[in-house]
């Protein structure tokens, strides 16, 4: 039997430890209101949303997925079954060096952060600028773990693959979080751009060249894009929920932290290395993002044939959680967390930092399917196969029957059954057609290869320094996947003459009840044309 795959498990006790300051939870204005969202009632508002119970309760949930898959038939047949393969192999986090954080970060910012070690309780309370920030001692310690955490997973996965052992996947469970820390200052629940930080520093040792970094947390990563804004070796990419209107109903679903509006799309020799996907309304559930994925993520990724691929991953889209408002069930996480391993590249370094996700129940579910993904695993390990399986409720299976939103009929149904699809899909083409209007970005949705002029690899030098990215526009080339990118493009010359049935879908080889294999037949918008 071939080894099963196995993923590192970054986790350390001492992140728990980041908590508000004596006093701080007492006062009453810090408690209401959190990110600024009025529409959420005062009473289901924990004293803080980001607290240490996040990752504890992750952590046991990863062990237990691990008990479980260790305790199948399998894996008895021998002792040495049984304890020597290890399905989460961990890893320890250590804290991040200054340098490191300062590719990233301003040496003003890292100075801020640091000096909060040595203040007094009425200092630190007085350093809580908002209620979605606080400090206490040991926050510098944690920040400088949780960036280190992501970092270490991102040396050892890039490390094995190149030598050809060990895991190449990781899942790096580190609070407090980083997708909204910018360059000169922390904000929303976030202190040091866990992240940004470390797809920088792949990048600054010369050990990637192409970095793709997919944000799903529901509320946009504005540190991540501001930090990666004009580096082309950086792809960033993010789907969440922001209303730009001047409207009322705009004004009324405005969402933290307002920013990602689809018209930003990297500056300077990074133009088209930039995308966001901004729902406008709340909401958004399977059918929205499998189109997302299905029309923006899964061809970028493919073309941009990333040598890293890291998911910020907060799970605060997920339904259930108490600030996203959103409809995710967690079959939808597995394969949102699948598709993008294959058109990757299976063997392509793949981390996924924990970001957002507040409630504990929803998260650890969520972040199971994730793991499963990752692990080779069928969804039918997941509790909540069994559970859809066996459930008279008409909703909980379909929700769970995912191969309604890959197929293109019960798609265009729903479509048109649903106002708030329709608008999703206006969302995606709005963020796509401000991606084409640049060189670069035309050339990825085209399937068109990119090269690197001068590589990076092996060199070690500052990321100033590090050539930009160039694409070859003139040459289309096959595409890793067999993926049909020109059906995004209208009026595309690639679309006739390639008649192959993309494969990317066969790979997850699990449908609805992940009892039959996905079909060809099945692959949605093959011959629809995305107005762009
Ligand atoms: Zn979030």
């Amino acid at each position: 039997m071939a080894s099963p795959t196995s993923v590192y498990l970054c986790y350390d006790a001492r992140m728990a430890l980041h908590r508000p300051p004596p006093g701080f939870a007492d006062d009453d204005d810090a408690v209401v209101v959190a990110h600024g969202d009025p529409s959420i009632p005062e009473a289901a508002i924990p004293p803080c949303f980001e607290r240490a119970s996040r990752i504890v309760s992750l952590h046991d949930k990863m062990l237990s997925l691990e008990r479980r898959l260790l305790a199948r038939k399998e894996y008895c047949n021998s002792a040495y079954d049984r304890f020597h393969r290890q399905r989460f192999v961990p890893i320890a986090p250590t804290p991040c060096l200054r340098g490191t954080i300062e590719l990233a970060h301003s040496s003003d910012h890292y100075d801020n952060m640091l000096r909060s070690r040595f203040l007094s309780d009425q200092g630190l309370r007085d350093m809580c600028v908002d209620n979605d920030l606080y400090f206490c001692k040991d926050t510098f310690d944690a920040a400088s773990l949780s960036v280190g955490g992501v970092v270490n997973c991102v040396d050892a996965v890039l490390t094995n693959e190149e030598t050809g052992f060990g895991p190449t996947r990781a899942i790096a469970l580190v609070r407090p979080p980083g997708h909204h820390a910018t360059r000169d200052a922390a904000m929303g629940f976030c202190y040091f751009n866990n992240i940004a930080v470390a797809a920088k520093h792949a990048i600054h040792e010369g050990r990637a060249e192409r970095v793709f970094v997919l944000d799903w947390d529901i509320h946009h990563g504005n540190g991540i894009q501001d930090i990666t804004y004009d580096d082309p070796n950086i792809f960033y990419m993010s789907i969440h929920r922001a209303a730009f209107g001047t409207s009322a109903a705009s004004q009324r679903d405005w969402f933290y932290p307002g920013t990602g509006h689809p018209e930003e799309v990297g500056s300077g020799f990074a133009a088209g290395t930039n995308l966001n996907i901004a729902w406008e309304t709340r909401g958004m559930g399977n059918v929205e993002y499998a189109a997302a994925f299905q029309e923006a993520v899964l061809p970028v990724v493919s073309a941009f044939r990333p040598d890293l691929i890291l998911i910020a991953c907060g799970l605060d889209a997920a339904r259930g959680d108490l600030l996203g408002d959103c409809g995710l069930s967690p079959d939808m996480f597995y394969i949102m967390t699948r598709s993008v391993l294959e058109a990757g590249g299976i063997h392509t370094p793949f981390v996924v930092a924990l970001e957002g996700g507040y409630d504990l129940e929803t998260m650890s579910t969520c972040m199971e399917a994730t793991a499963l993904a990752l692990l080779d695993e069928p969804f039918t390990e997941h509790p909540y196969a069994a559970t859809a399986m066996r459930s008279d409720s008409a909703q909980h299976k379909e929700q769970f029957d995912l191969l309604r939103y890959w197929d293109r009929e019960a798609f265009e149904a729903a479509k048109k059954k649903k106002r708030k699809t329709k608008r999703a899909l206006a969302s995606i083409r709005k963020s796509l057609r401000a991606l084409t209007n640049t060189v670069k970005g035309r050339c990825l949705l085209e399937g068109r290869r990119w090269i690197t002029p001068h590589p990076v690899r092996n060199l070690i030098t500052p990321t100033s320094s590090v050539a930009p990215i160039v694409p070859l526009c003139h040459r289309p080339v096959q595409p890793r996947q067999d993926y049909a990118f020109s059906t995004i493009l209208e009026g595309s010359s690639m679309d006739d003459d390639d008649d192959s049935e993309p494969e990317l879908w066969s790979v997850y080889g699990y449908s609805s009840a992940c009892q039959r294999p996905l079909s060809n037949a099945s692959y949605p918008f093959k011959k629809r044309k995305l107005i762009v």
